[in-house]
């Protein structure tokens, strides 16, 4: 069983490795090495099954992943309270057109997260992140976003906020801000290194994205040595870092990586 890590001082304890389901419900307007199917809701829930019995309890997903949210909401039924759930805001994504768009306004922020509650049937939401666009920073400091995430906090609704950063700025400001930060990492990407340290020693909780370059492990590895291996090793060897989101929908991939974060 894998062992639990703090997330920060948010009282919540996760797994070192969480399932990313992006996946789980879009199959456009993504940037993964090969083309896949979205699994159906059976072979989603064998999924969930083979992560919760070798003790992964995180879950990350968002609304701008499709069906992710509603599909997870039937699966869920009846094991809610073995996992620990992590969504989003901010971020539509319409099929139609593979775009999405955005909306940080309070209103809009609030209404996702309701929404977000009943597609995932539950009470409350353990993290909910805004799920950046890129204007990090404005995001944080100058739109409605961050104050609605603290009212539907202090409503008991959500028990912790944070942001989905998508640059080395924004994760800084993030990191003395937030609850709980999700950055890139991977062995590629390491400008958000700094900002990682900064969340440590602030007490913020550190979920890391793209720690397995989002599948391209052909250009992170030169050494011979297994990628998904080097890849944790490297992630969750990081100070501070709470959990690796990985995304996958391959039942060995899944094994693979619970194995390797095993061994850190
Ligand atoms: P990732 O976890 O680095 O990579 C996922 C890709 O790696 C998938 O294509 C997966 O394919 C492949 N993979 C997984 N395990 C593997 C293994 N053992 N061997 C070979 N390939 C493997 O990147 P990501 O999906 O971009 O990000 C992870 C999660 O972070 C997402 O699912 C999402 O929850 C979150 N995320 C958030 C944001 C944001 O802006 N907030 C952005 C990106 C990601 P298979 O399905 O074939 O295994």
């Amino acid at each position: 069983m894998l062992p639990r890590r703090e997330l920060g001082r948010t009282g919540l304890s996760v797994s070192p490795i969480g399932l990313g389901t992006v996946k789980f419900g879009r199959a456009t307007g993504v940037r993964y090495p090969t083309r896949f199917s979205i699994p159906d809701d059976a072979a989603a829930a064998r999924l969930l099954a083979i992560a919760s019995e070798r003790g992964v309890n995180l879950l990350d997903t968002a609304p701008a992943y499709g069906e992710s949210e509603e599909r997870l909401g039937r699966i869920l039924i009846g094991q809610r309270d073995r996992w620990v759930l992590c969504t989003k805001a901010g971020e539509e994504f319409d099929a139609q057109s593979g775009k999405s768009s955005f909306d940080f306004s309070a209103p809009g922020i609030t209404a996702s997260v309701e929404r977000s509650l009943h597609r995932l049937g539950v009470d409350a939401l353990d993290v909910v992140l805004l799920h950046s666009d890129g204007r990090d920073e404005w995001i944080l400091r100058d739109s409605e976003a961050w104050e609605a995430l603290q009212r539907l906090r202090e409503r008991g609704i959500i028990r912790a906020a944070g942001i989905s950063t998508k640059s080395p700025e924004g994760a800084m400001l993030a990191a003395t801000m937030c609850d709980v930060v999700m950055v890139t990492l991977n062995l590629r990407e390491r400008a958000d290194l700094p900002a990682i340290e900064a969340a440590r020693l602030a007490g913020a909780g550190i979920l890391i994205k793209k720690a397995l370059a989002s599948g391209w492990l052909d250009a992170v590895e030169t050494t011979g040595i297994d990628p998904v291996e080097r890849s944790l090793s490297f992630a969750l060897g990081t100070p501070g870092v709470s959990s690796v989101i990985i995304g996958t929908i391959d039942p060995d991939h899944l094994a693979h990586n619970i194995d390797a974060a095993a061994r850190v």
